[in-house]
């Protein structure tokens, strides 16, 4: 074993285990494995559904396409318990929230932060209010929300709209706000950098990840600086962040007043975490850049059918991004793309996208079904 092995799992909690047999430690959920490195002592009541510990999938379609021996990582953060990363961060905030003794939480959202939102508290007894741009909220997260139990407002107005409301109401009512302008979010969501440089040894070259509000991308440099600092590990990644095209204050460095693309998570024209992400970029020489919802689309069909990785549209952006900068890629470099939510969050858009395969009114005979798979 060495030092730096031994130290990580010392900090980490981890006990050494082979062959992942008996005498190996369950997943005890990213509070408990990373308890060290956050804000919780001993008398904050841990809110958990055991999130964290996702899979980091190497992706041999994506390096193809890329080629030049770059190696592609696939951080499959809609495996969670709510299928989103946003439950990494909703841990912290919820546990906090009922340490400090709320009784009610609130938050805006494009979706994937109500269901995160709306699990935790119900799960810690808390109410759950969800401010949400009424049309623009994917079926699955609606649904999600909704059966969680949160008490979902539907405004008729734009996302930075809904954040400004929910923000007034923190501030007059007795309601803890949990968007990720609660620190206590990006401490628990930096835990995904945590978890990547423990799969790689190291971190990457590159990080690709969507920004909607900016929190994820500063969560995970925050992340990776800790490590390092730590002697966990010897590098620090180049960040890079993709919009789309039709959202894309960050990119065009104004905000946007009409937010548009099919992307609904990152659907936001005036990013919260905005000048957190700017000085993200400037520490690790990153880059921003947009991406247009014909290049997501492309990307999201292409994890689908050739990595069997089905993400939610803003979860794509990463991919679209890293294809379209494939070209300054190093050589050989090690490039993660976070898959912030799962596919199925949002069922209209992968039907919309694929009717082609689907046939229907088929006589109920071996022979009209042949006839259409052409064999
Ligand atoms: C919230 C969210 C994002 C954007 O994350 P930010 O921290 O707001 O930049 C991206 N993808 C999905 C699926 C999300 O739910």
């Amino acid at each position: 074993m060495t030092l730096a092995s031994s130290l990580k799992r010392l900090l980490t909690g981890q006990k050494p285990s082979r062959d992942g047999g008996p005498t190996s430690r369950p997943w005890p959920g990213l509070v408990e494995q990373y308890r060290p490195w956050l804000p919780v002592g001993d008398g904050t009541p841990v809110v958990t559904l055991l999130e964290g510990n996702t899979p980091l999938l190497r992706a041999p379609a994506l390096e193809k396409r890329v080629g030049r021996g770059v190696q592609v990582f696939l951080k499959v953060d809609g495996l969670n318990p709510t299928g989103s990363f946003k439950d990494r961060g909703m841990t912290m905030a919820i546990s906090k929230a009922k340490e400090a003794g709320a009784t009610a939480v609130i938050c805006a959202s494009t979706g994937n932060t109500s269901a995160a939102a709306a699990a935790y508290a119900r799960r810690g007894g808390l109410r759950a209010f969800a401010v949400i741009p009424d049309g623009y909220v994917a079926k699955g997260k609606l649904a999600q929300a909704l059966l969680y139990g949160a008490e979902v407002l539907a405004i008729q107005g734009n996302f930075d709209q809904a954040l400004a409301i929910t923000q007034k109401l923190a501030e007059r009512y007795p309601v803890t706000l949990v968007n990720s302008i609660n620190p206590y979010r990006l401490q628990g969501q930096k835990t995904a950098a945590f978890e990547v440089v423990q799969a790689l040894g190291d971190a990457p070259d590159w990080l690709c990840i969507p920004m909607g509000n900016a929190g994820n991308i500063s969560a995970y440099w925050m992340g990776f600086q800790e490590y390092r600092n730590a002697g966990l590990s010897k590098m620090l990644p180049v960040m890079c962040g993709f919009q789309a095209s039709g959202s894309a204050p960050l990119v065009l460095g104004h905000p946007v007043d009409n937010p548009t693309t099919v992307a609904t998570a990152i659907r936001i024209g005036n990013p919260a975490n905005g000048e957190k992400a700017l000085a993200v970029r400037k520490e690790s020489g990153g880059r921003f850049a947009s991406v247009s919802d014909g290049e997501i689309l492309a990307a999201y069909q292409v994890l689908a059918t050739e990595e069997g990785v089905f993400c939610e549209p803003a979860s794509a952006a990463s991919v679209a991004g890293m294809f379209k900068y494939a070209t300054e890629i190093p050589s050989e470099a090690r490039v993660v793309c976070v898959l912030t939510g799962n596919g199925l969050k949002d069922p209209t858009t992968a039907l919309d996208a694929n009717h082609a395969n689907l046939h229907r009114n088929l006589a109920p005979e071996a022979e009209a079904v042949v006839q259409v798979m052409g064999l």
